[in-house]
């Protein structure tokens, strides 16, 4: 082979990548139409396949560009003339992507109580182009206008909600959420920042030191502070919301102290800062603030990172499958050998796990929204969103990771695909709304304390009636549970990362078996979570072909 065939042939695996991330998802639609129905899907799909264009088209290649060293953001603290900014000066792509995004639509869907379906396939198809700036920015302001519509007062929505859901990027109003301070981010309860009341009806100034702030210079940001006589620990802790600007026009008092320089998620600003009697709103009573900020917030963002996960794996199978398909090496193209096709059936498989569990779980969440949801299904989806925050983003790692070895040396080059993107976001990922161990604390407190576990068994038995295979898994996965979580409390916490993997794997796999995805999946995944003991033998070899080619053919 010489050297121009080769070229032609990653030419080739680049010109054939989808040109709609939509319609190169087909698990994607048939999980949506079998949890939202033929007829609101039938009135989506128009909206979810142009979305699907664009995001495969304009916005990777404007987010593709942001993402070079020389166009990253940096911060501008001042004006020429001495004036305080604190703005943060974007190369004219990063506003090019955040045009497209903000138009997909995925903030007007969120804000309709129930409708979190359409708003995270949106967000979706949005994350198959990485974390982009702007898509930690629409995790926040979801979450924002959740706390808002939820708990904030008639005049806080009248002043804020229309710019808040508005798609025109111009005049658009983002949001940010800053609760890290350099003493802990899991752990919240050390906060130190001060609130101190101004004598206006629920304004409050904020003094103190914020560590992580994504987003920084979005118009409303959602902030955890304590009042001078309030308890320590989370229970202290007040929620406020603190515009960028003050009503005159002039800039809150906050300063920048200097933007983080990160490994991913690059071309987002997230900033240390110092709060000097930043003016804000209270949001909510002072002695709920960390529980409004968990429910209505962090529990968005932990669903939208859940997505955002799948969306960047989901990309990952497409740049694997399509190189393979086109790469040659001894004499054939790569997909032909038993080892790469394992890869991909692997890549895959996890993939459309992870893609089934967590769109079920945003289903239950549309009927928790909905006041359709029984006390179970409540349960049942508390234990499952902090599983799936935390496997979603193991798992996603390891799918990019495997796209990244598919590629060779040509995975490891920024520049010739978005994978060492996707990997190095995928880190920030890991990390944010509550990392792993933290994670799997809480499912472990919840289990202990309210008995959650027995909730989210239950209601995964009823789903995986029919298949006996994952029955019985479940059954004896809920027992060895139930026995380890009331032995030894450091051996429980141990045996958390062991439990919490198997039991978002099971979650996904009961999801599978309900949404209609092929039988082979399903199986090839359970096999290979909870079956790896002996050699292969030629019905594997066969069974992983079949996957892998059919997936090729589509
Ligand atoms: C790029 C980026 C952007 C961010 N943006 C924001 C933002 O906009 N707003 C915001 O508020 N925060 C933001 N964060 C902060 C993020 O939420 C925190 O980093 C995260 O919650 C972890 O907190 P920490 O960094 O203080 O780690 P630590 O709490 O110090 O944890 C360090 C390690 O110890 C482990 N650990 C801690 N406690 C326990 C325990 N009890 N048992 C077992 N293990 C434990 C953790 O799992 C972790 O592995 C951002 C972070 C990153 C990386």
């Amino acid at each position: 082979m010489t050297h121009d065939m080769a070229r032609n042939d990653l030419l080739a695996f680049e010109a054939a990548q989808p040109v709609n991330f939509w319609r190169a998802d087909p698990h994607l639609q048939q999980i949506l139409r079998h949890w939202v129905g033929a007829t609101p899907f039938a009135s989506w799909e128009h909206h979810l396949d142009a979305f699907g264009a664009e995001t495969a088209g304009p916005i990777d290649a404007a987010v593709r560009r942001n993402n070079l060293g020389h166009n990253l953001p940096r911060e501008e603290r001042w004006s020429p003339y001495g004036e305080r900014m604190e703005e943060v000066e974007h190369h004219p792509s990063f506003h090019l992507a955040g045009r497209g995004i903000y138009a997909g639509g995925v903030i007007p869907a969120v804000a309709k109580r129930g409708n979190n379906a359409k708003a995270l396939a949106l967000f979706y198809l949005s994350s198959h182009v990485g974390e982009a700036g702007h898509n930690c920015p629409l995790a926040c302001t979801a979450g924002l206008i959740k706390a808002l519509r939820e708990i904030g007062s008639t005049e806080l929505q009248d002043r804020y909600m229309p710019r808040l859901t508005s798609t025109d990027y111009a005049t658009l109003a983002h949001g940010g959420q800053f609760l890290t301070e350099v003493q802990g981010g899991s752990d919240v309860g050390a906060n130190t920042v001060r609130a101190v009341p101004t004598g206006a009806a629920n304004m409050w100034e904020l003094h103190g030191e914020k560590w992580f702030c994504s987003n920084v210079t979005a118009d409303l940001i959602l902030v955890t502070a304590r009042p001078d006589d309030a308890p320590s620990g989370t229970k202290g802790l007040g929620l406020f919301l603190m515009p960028r600007r003050l009503p005159d026009g002039s800039l809150n008092s906050y300063s920048i102290r200097r933007l983080k320089d990160k490994i991913g998620t690059r071309t987002l600003p997230t900033a240390e800062l110092d709060l000097n009697g930043a003016m804000a709103h209270q949001v909510g009573p002072l002695d709920s603030g960390f529980r409004n900020m968990m429910t209505y917030v962090i529990n968005t963002s932990r669903v939208f990172n859940a997505v955002g996960c799948a969306g960047m794996a989901h990309r990952a199978c497409l740049v694997g499958q399509g190189y393979a398909a086109h790469r040659r090496s001894f004499g054939a193209p790569i997909l032909h050998y038993p080892l790469v096709q394992e890869t991909l059936a692997d890549m895959q498989s996890e993939t459309r796990a992870m893609v089934s569990g967590i769109f079920y779980l945003v289903h239950v969440l549309d009927r928790i929204e909905r006041g359709e949801a029984n006390a179970i299904e409540q349960h049942f989806w508390r234990v499952g969103i902090n599983l799936n925050k935390t496997r979603n983003a193991i798992s996603s790692h390891e799918v990019i990771l495997s796209a990244l070895e598919l590629l060779g040396g040509n995975g490891t080059i920024e520049t010739f695909s978005v994978v060492p993107r996707l990997l190095r976001d995928n880190v920030v990922f890991e990390n944010w709304e509550g990392s792993h161990n933290t994670l799997l604390m809480q499912v472990l407190r919840d289990c202990q304390v309210k008995k959650m576990h027995q909730s989210f068994f239950q209601h995964l038995l009823q789903q995986a009636q029919g298949h006996a295979r994952l029955t019985e898994v479940l059954i004896t996965t809920r027992d060895d549970f139930d026995v380890a979580i009331k032995g030894d409390q450091a051996l429980a916490t141990l045996n958390m990362r062991f439990f919490g993997s198997r039991m978002a794997w099971l979650q996904w796999a009961a999801a599978m078996h309900q949404d209609g995805t092929e039988r082979r999946t399903v199986d090839h995944f359970l096999n290979r979570r909870f079956a790896e003991t002996a050699p292969h033998d030629l019905d594997y070899l066969q069974r992983v072909k079949e996957l892998v080619m059919a997936s090729n053919s589509t």
